[in-house]
């Protein structure tokens, strides 16, 4: 334990003072800010000069380290300026050298009868084997090959491999690299010291199996990454276990107007929604603070297991909060919580930022007085301007789309009024992401999962139709609407710019309005404001709008059961859940429905490939594990808002064994051996808090 606090608490100097400005801001940019962090800096690729090539030898494709004696140096104009260097050295054939810019310095070094010692790839050129820009040097005198392999380093401009290499050979010199982790572990692992694979991936003996360190499958690579998912585990359950040290109410089950609920419903909960409300409530009774994150498809029924959440807190005496990113989302929770809990005599109150000033006044004063025991809204449940009587759980849906702050003020609100003590939170996602990755990336998080539907669904159809075939879906969008059903017409995503997306929908409304003279269209974009939103939502959900052109704001949550016809434009442009979660819009009444992603031809590959996941599947769960062996972790969770930095070395896709032993030693060293824990944590993340989380 001592070797390992020596490790946490070593250091010459830990900053990266002595070096000037231009260079750390330059180090900045690569996410170095202290001097460990130089040792965790590990080589992209390497260049093998551990062998003098002979010319004769050099064959084009090789990258390759020769030397020889400059027999002819010169600038020639034409196909363009460039110098022209050869250089031979008695194995029989000579090598051209070729510089496309240069400097006069250059000139010099390169002056005939100077030996040249040049590392790059070979081509065949019209005068034979060449090497165009080669990395060279002059040779004076003994000039000792390199013993190990040259690693080359991500960098950023302004900063050379050799800047690099230098600072980086000098911190793995300085920096003490103690172990921090114990032998027991590392051996059941079997993976190696840390300072030997540190050592071992910046400076790689010659003889090593270079395609295990460029597949970062070697023992060293695998060292590095199951520290880094050590490390990113370590601290999320740090966290997690800080948030649950707060005390929060205990708020016990009483039960009669949940059940009076339960009997008001049209239908009855699913195996799975009894599950998780069990656990939810479970928590609820906890005296700290629930963190649970529930994860279901689109339409799995996650709305009344919030309210019923809800309920068992009021019965307590306590007031909830829900909340959701967008006003149409929030509206339709208000709708439907109205419906559910006034008839049991409990008062909703609504806030949003389009309300009118004196209904704004009013919502906020049932709520500081705690008529309201509900108050459901989007961001201006944030507002200052906010005061709950007593705050006893936080519910909000799509949390991924909030800030971490958004998601600590809602906590402090609670805390004010009872003494400190927090609400309980209970977050919704409908974005499934698989178990695995939930692991990770929900480390410090409860996680409940509704993985069954509610019976009674239809299936719905996915057809693939080319742009070419636009007028026979018209045809189509209308013979379901004159037969009294419902349609969305989905615009495309135009990411480069947000003007030419709105210009799109009003175009594509006034089209679609002047083909069907007997029809309503109604438009919705992200740019209307939030009462006329309100509008046409309310229209379409009276059926009073019988086609709704709409931009991907109506991507969440939006929930009109009579609408059982979706046609998405340029569906090859968007990303596989959010097709998945647009396609959960239809298919939530009785009738049969159907989903027409129009495409425009040739797809790429890529496009070809995605578009056949999202029409060969219905499984949320099933379309995000294969999204992410098309695209990888990274890019399917985005860099996620509430701060988990992308993963350097480990990859989730290749290294779930390393993340499942992360995961488990975690737990491990935070029971037994917390000074370990540390000293990690530490050596991994430094006086940058990288992982932390709300
Ligand atoms: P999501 O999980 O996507 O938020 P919702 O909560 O909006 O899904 O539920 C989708 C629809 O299913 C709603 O109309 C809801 O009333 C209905 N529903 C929820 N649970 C059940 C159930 N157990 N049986 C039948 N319908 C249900
Ligand atoms: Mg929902």
């Amino acid at each position: 334990m001592s070797r390992v606090r020596a490790a946490a608490d070593a250091g010459v100097d830990p900053s990266l003072s002595g070096l000037s400005k231009a260079v750390t801001d330059k180090l900045g940019k690569l996410g170095i800010a202290r001097k460990f962090d130089l040792v965790l800096h590990l080589p992209l690729r390497y260049d093998d000069e551990t062998v003098l090539c002979p010319i004769a030898d050099a064959m084009p494709g090789g990258e390759v380290l020769v030397q020889g004696t400059v027999t002819d140096c010169d600038i020639k104009y034409r196909p363009k300026r460039q110098l022209v260097c050869r250089i031979a050295d008695g194995s029989g054939e000579e090598l051209t050298l070729r510089f496309l810019n240069f400097y006069g310095n250059q000139v010099k070094l390169l002056a005939p009868g100077n030996l040249i010692r040049a590392f790059g790839s070979v081509r065949l050129g019209h005068l034979g084997a060449e090497m165009v820009h080669p990395r060279f040097r002059v040779v004076n005198g003994e000039m000792p090959v390199a013993q190990s392999l040259t690693p080359v380093y991500p960098t950023t401009a302004g900063l050379g491999q050799d800047t690099l290499r230098r600072l980086i050979a000098r911190a793995l010199a300085d920096e003490a690299l103690a172990e921090t982790l114990p032998q027991a572990l590392l051996q059941s692992l079997g993976l190696p010291a840390f300072a030997a694979a540190v050592k071992l991936l910046h400076n790689p003996p010659p003889d090593i199996a270079q395609a295990t360190l460029q597949g970062r499958s070697h023992p060293a690579w695998r060292r590095m990454k199951f520290d880094e998912l050590l490390a990113q585990q370590l601290s999320m359950r740090v966290h997690y276990q800080r948030r649950r040290a707060a005390g929060a109410p205990v708020l016990r089950a009483r039960g009669d107007r949940i059940r009076a609920l339960l009997a008001r419903l049209p239908f009855q909960l699913t195996a799975a929604q009894n599950r998780v409300l069990a656990q939810v409530r479970d928590d609820l009774g906890q005296p700290h603070p629930m963190q649970r994150l529930l994860q279901g498809d689109v339409g799995s029924g996650k709305t009344i297991v919030a309210a019923l959440a809800a309920v068992h807190c009021i019965e307590n005496g306590y007031q909830a909060a829900v909340m959701a990113p967008t006003e149409i989302l929030a509206e339709q929770h208000y709708h439907k919580f109205a419906e559910w809990l006034e008839p049991l005599g409990i008062r909703v109150a609504w806030l949003s930022g389009g309300l009118k000033k004196t209904d704004k006044k009013q919502s906020l004063a049932e709520i500081a007085q705690g008529e309201a025991a509900v108050a459901v809204g989007t961001h201006a449940l944030f507002e200052d301007e906010v005061v709950f009587k007593n705050l006893g759980l936080a519910i909000i849906d799509e949390q991924h789309r909030f800030g971490v702050h958004q998601r600590l003020a809602l906590r402090m609100k609670g805390a004010k009024p009872n003494k400190g003590a927090q609400p309980h939170q209970l977050m919704m996602s409908a974005t499934p992401i698989p178990r695995t990755l939930a692991m990770s990336y929900y480390a410090d998080l409860d996680v409940s999962v509704i993985d069954e539907m509610p019976p009674g669904r239809t299936p719905v159809v996915t057809k693939l139709v080319s742009e070419e075939r636009r007028d026979e879906v018209i045809q189509r969008v209308r013979d379901a609407c004159v037969a009294g059903r419902q349609a969305y017409w989905v615009c495309p995503l135009i990411e480069e710019s947000e003007k030419l997306q709105l210009q799109t929908a009003l175009d594509t409304h006034a089209h679609l309005q002047e083909t069907f003279p007997e029809l309503r269209v109604g438009l919705v974009h992200g740019r209307m404001k939030a009462a006329e939103k309100q509008d046409v939502m309310a229209a379409f959900k009276a059926g009073d709008v019988q086609l709704l052109v709409a931009t991907t704001v109506i991507e969440v949550g939006v929930d009109v059961p009579n609408a059982s016809l979706m046609v998405i434009e340029h569906a090859e442009r968007m990303g596989l859940s959010q097709l998945h979660q647009l396609r959960g819009r239809v298919g939530r009444g009785a009738a049969e429905s159907a989903c027409v992603l129009l495409y425009q031809a040739p797809l790429s590959p890529m496009a070809k490939e995605r578009l056949k996941v999202i029409y060969e599947h219905t499984d949320g769960f099933e379309i995000a594990r294969q999204d992410l062996q098309l695209r990888g972790p990274g890019e399917l969770l985005g860099a996620r808002q509430s701060g988990v930095p992308m993963l350097r070395f480990a990859d989730l896709a290749v290294d779930l064994d390393l993340l499942d032993a992360a995961r488990e030693a975690a737990e491990v060293l935070l029971r037994d051996a917390p000074e370990v824990a540390k000293g990690h944590l530490v050596r991994w993340l430094g006086g940058r808090n990288e992982y932390l989380k709300v």
